[in-house]
């Protein structure tokens, strides 16, 4: 037997005014074609495909990894050319590997380009309708896709990552590739819910979440069962078909009851989800402990992470007046290209961010801003500033970066010669994988908020499509759960 994979991850947010081109998987992220190179980038660092390839070959089936492509950073919406270029490499990848037994798709699930709002549904008509793909077609998502009645279709099994930060990307793949050899017919029932949950409540450590995730686990090898997906959409996606969703995989009848139960569960805690956002004294009087872990600064207006552009100097504005009374070092980070090029140029004043904040500092580095993420968060995983500069002033240190990333951890701070882990305080704009990037314990954060394009309060987003009938968006959705069943 034979299974063939294509892993492409990029998720959208459609609130960003930038397009994604080539550039952002060439150069900032990872593109690699034929088997050869993606089983070679799925030794040297933890891939879905990896995972995959592994689980494949232990059951005595033959894989082959044709496809791999992660963009260097969640952003706006991918540029027309760029996703022609996509559907493209499909047709050159996977074409010629096809008949195959199974074809195992990594995709992230919000994804949006140019003209198609649903990516992933339109990679899975690719390969069914244009390619003729007739044996099994599993698709593997982030926790953070939106769920369409496309993929739900196009596919004969669903699973998701189980983790947010999203540490299992090779059990992930490793559960793909069985459902891909699991034996009979497999039906899907989804029960998507008219909500969208903020970041901060989505947590497999602790929490609401984690209490969902337990209640899915529970739930497989009965009634039917084989896999259950949890899925909180990522929150700044202004598309059709909007909206959290639970996905039972399995054969029965019982599915359905499982899907509704598990959705049912969740919308009841809605009136509780929210975010722990500290005013800036409150932040400030905190950071005047110093203790044995850095303290978290945690950008929630401008995640990069969630696809913000990471242009927001907001942390800088407020800390600079205490810039000479803090207790340590405190590393913060903003992508602005201008001042990359002015440190460069030897200049020793600044304006810093989408607040333009005047700084005049010391020039400390100025480099590429090449890095291999080191902590648990895509551990070895190239990533790239595309040209970075670190500005001093007093107990500052500011990180200015040519391109956004998708992680900030030690080693984003450690290839422009910063210490993370003996600051006072580092930045992250990410609203959640901070726990994993830097080994974090929840107390760790200190949460604020400001410009950008992921406001962790959504309704401060302005949503035309159908995240409108969300929650919180609409406070009573007419009807916030709907029963999808495929095959119907
Ligand atoms: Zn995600």
């Amino acid at each position: 037997m034979r299974a063939v994979t294509a892993q492409f991850l990029f998720e959208a947010n459609t609130f960003s005014p930038l397009e994604v081109g080539m550039d952002m998987f060439r150069d900032g992220g990872t593109w690699l074609e034929g088997a050869a190179a993606v089983r070679r980038a799925s030794e040297a660092a933890e891939t879905q495909t990896g995972g995959s390839l592994r689980a494949f070959e232990a059951a005595g089936w033959s894989c082959d990894p044709v496809f791999l492509a992660v963009c260097g950073s969640p952003s706006g919406r991918l540029s027309r050319a760029c996703f022609a270029e996509v559907r493209e490499a499909f047709r050159r990848c996977l074409g010629p590997a096809l008949p195959a037994d199974a074809v195992v798709l990594h995709l992230h699930g919000a994804a949006s380009a140019v003209g198609e709002d649903d990516v992933e549904g339109a990679l899975l008509s690719l390969v069914r309708d244009e390619l003729g793909h007739r044996g099994r077609l599993v698709l593997s998502l982030d926790l953070h896709a939106n769920l369409t009645r496309r993929m739900s279709r196009l596919a004969d099994a669903i699973t998701a990552y189980r983790t947010m930060p999203h540490v299992d990307l090779a059990d992930s793949g490793a559960r793909a590739a069985r459902l891909a050899m699991a034996r009979g017919p497999l039906e899907r029932s989804v029960a998507k819910l008219k909500a969208i949950v903020p970041p901060t409540d989505t947590t497999h450590w602790d929490g609401r979440f984690a209490h969902m995730l337990g209640l899915a686990r529970a739930a497989e090898g009965r009634d039917g069962v084989v896999d259950v997906a949890i899925l909180p959409v990522q929150p700044w996606l202004d598309v059709d078909e909007m909206g959290s969703a639970v996905v039972v995989t399995g054969t029965g009848g019982r599915l359905d009851g499982v899907a509704r139960a598990l959705a049912e569960e969740w919308w009841s805690q809605r009136r509780l989800w929210g975010a722990d956002i500290r005013s800036w004294d409150e932040i400030v009087s905190r950071l005047l402990t110093k203790r044995e872990r850095p303290w978290v600064l945690v950008d929630a207006g401008d995640a990069t992470s969630g696809g913000s552009e990471g242009t927001s100097a907001e942390a800088l504005a407020r800390l600079l007046p205490h810039a000479d009374s803090l207790p340590g070092p405190v590393l913060l980070c903003v992508v602005d290209p201008a001042t990359v090029a002015a440190a460069r140029a030897g200049a020793r004043t600044f304006t810093i961010g989408v607040q333009r904040v005047p700084l005049e500092a010391e020039v400390m580095h100025v480099g590429d801003g090449s890095f291999h993420a080191s902590g648990r968060l895509y551990p070895g995983r190239p990533f790239s500033m595309r040209g970075a500069a670190v500005l001093a002033h007093g107990d500052l240190r500011v990180v200015a970066s040519c391109s956004p990333t998708m992680v900030i951890d030690d080693a984003f701070y450690a290839c422009v010669g910063l210490d993370a882990r003996n600051a006072l305080s580092v930045q992250s704009k990410s609203i959640m994988s901070w726990r994993a990037a830097f080994a974090a314990e929840a107390g760790d954060g200190l949460y604020f908020d400001g410009p950008g394009q992921t406001p962790i309060d959504v309704r401060r987003a302005r949503f035309s499509k159908a995240g409108r009938g969300c929650f919180p968006l609409t406070d009573e959705p007419s009807e916030p759960i709907e029963a999808w069943r495929y095959p119907a």
